[in-house]
């Protein structure tokens, strides 16, 4: 990954912004920029050169993963040390991250400053460059939905759905088989839900067993290299109410949709409306109260968002997920989520596991 050609493209958009340099303080787009993986590090870039800071307990580690930068190691609070940082380089201007420093990080940087030099708000900059992925991202996206589609052979259709198992259980099921097959990390806590708790699009998986006719929606990821996968399937044990099966057979045509529309160029909000216009034809419209999906990266959840009332367009090799829902409380719920990446021409799915209500 060319961590210098990424911090050349932030540079050149500094003019635009009118500042001498931007701070960036949010982790994914340090790690972005530099390759670091620790918990503290910032990045200024502009000003003639990147300087990277981290304290003590990363200067062997960042010696190793941040090589192409000059490095700062400190003692004291960032906020002193930017604001040091600052007068040391005559800058007159430097942007901040809105989305990276807290109110309070904010006013102590503020007070360091004392007038020496104007903080200029900034957003989503460093996020913009992350939307159209490089190769060797959608391969490190790829590798870690690797990892689902194992656990989801192992678990899912090994026999680990069965009567009795409780959402908890199913859910560290799936933790386990996504580690064996190579997962340094999960995306997030997997999504278990069986039943009439599947209504709740998102759901903490408690200690409800599993019935015959129950629907088990289960949305889950893994991390590989710092890049989440995100995957979601809805599957059954034994046969389900008719009503289930009509909200999966709509969820799954709601997606194909989607699917079909997705195309570089393609505006975010037709994306989403092809999918919810299927929805709302068949009367579920009050029952999709999410968007359609989100760019996956070195976060689970990224830019571009696919929403009915998005601006802007996809970009070729994003990666963004197509995941609509149809959830009735006292019934149960349905969502079929797939990633898939933004070609020229239409797109390419990612998962290789099966779309179908498996019954089990
Ligand atoms: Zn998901
Ligand atoms: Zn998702």
């Amino acid at each position: 990954m060319d961590h210098a050609l990424r911090r050349e493209r932030l540079d050149e958009r500094l003019r635009e912004l009118g500042v001498d340099a931007l701070l960036v303080t949010r982790l994914p787009n340090v790690r972005y920029l530099t390759g670091f993986t620790g918990s503290n590090g910032q990045l200024v870039v502009g000003a003639n050169e990147s300087v990277f800071f981290t304290d003590g307990r990363y200067e062997h580690q960042s010696s190793r993963e941040v090589p192409d930068v000059r490095r700062e190691i400190y003692s004291e609070t960032f906020a002193e040390r930017a604001a040091a940082w600052g007068r040391a380089a005559g800058v007159t201007r430097i942007g901040f991250e809105a989305a990276g420093l807290t109110y309070k990080g904010w006013s102590d940087l503020r007070d360091r400053v004392a007038g020496a030099f104007e903080l200029v708000s900034t957003d989503g900059e460093v996020e913009r460059l992350r939307v159209a992925k490089e190769r060797s991202e959608i391969e490190a996206i790829a590798r870690a939905q690797a990892c689902a589609d194992e656990a989801f052979d192992r678990v899912v259709l090994g026999g680990g759905v069965r009567e009795g198992v409780t959402e908890r259980g199913l859910a560290r099921s799936l933790e386990e088989a996504m580690r064996d097959a190579g997962a340094d990390d999960l995306a997030f806590d997997p999504i278990v839900a069986f039943g009439e708790q599947a209504a709740e699009p998102h759901h903490s998986p408690t200690d409800r067993p599993l019935a015959p006719g129950d629907v088990v929606k289960l949305d889950f990821g893994a991390i590989v290299d710092g890049y989440h996968s995100d995957m979601t399937r809805t599957v059954a044990l034994g046969e389900p109410r008719p009503e289930l099966r009509t909200m999966h057979d709509l969820v799954a045509v709601a997606q194909r949709r989607a699917i079909e529309t997705v195309r570089a160029g393609a505006r975010l909000a037709v994306v989403d409306r092809a999918a919810r216009g299927a929805i709302d034809d068949a009367g579920f419209g009050d029952s999709f109260p999410h968007g359609l999906g989100h760019g996956v990266g070195l976060e689970i959840h990224e830019d571009p968002r696919l929403r009915w009332d998005a601006d802007g367009e996809l970009a070729e090799g994003a990666v963004v997920t197509i995941e609509p829902g149809v959830y009735v409380p006292g019934l149960g719920g349905v969502r079929i989520e797939d990633m898939v990446e933004v070609t020229s021409d239409g797109c390419r799915a990612m998962p290789r596991s099966t779309r179908e209500m498996v019954v089990l």
